[in-house]
């Protein structure tokens, strides 16, 4: 295991924030979803196209989410 250094371009490790409580977590630790016209869909592969959005992996966050969606762009699309 390599110590996280910024800025050498190694060891690097993708950091994406949480839409529903904005904590920034290791992308390896999020679950990522995919916003389709049939709404939410989590994306365990990570390669599903469409808009992804990155969530903590746990219940509070998606119920959170859930209750406050209207509040964030990524749900109502930009057409
Ligand atoms: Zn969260």
């Amino acid at each position: 295991m390599e110590p996280a250094v910024v800025g050498k371009g190694r060891g690097h490790t993708p950091i994406r924030t949480c839409i529903s409580c904005g904590t920034k977590k290791a992308k390896k630790e999020m679950a990522r979803l995919v916003v389709r016209e049939s709404g939410l869909v989590r994306d365990d592969l990570g390669s599903t196209k469409g808009r992804g959005a990155y969530i903590c992996d746990t219940e509070a966050c998606r119920e959170r989410l859930m209750k406050n969606r209207r509040r964030h762009r990524v749900f109502r699309g930009d057409k």
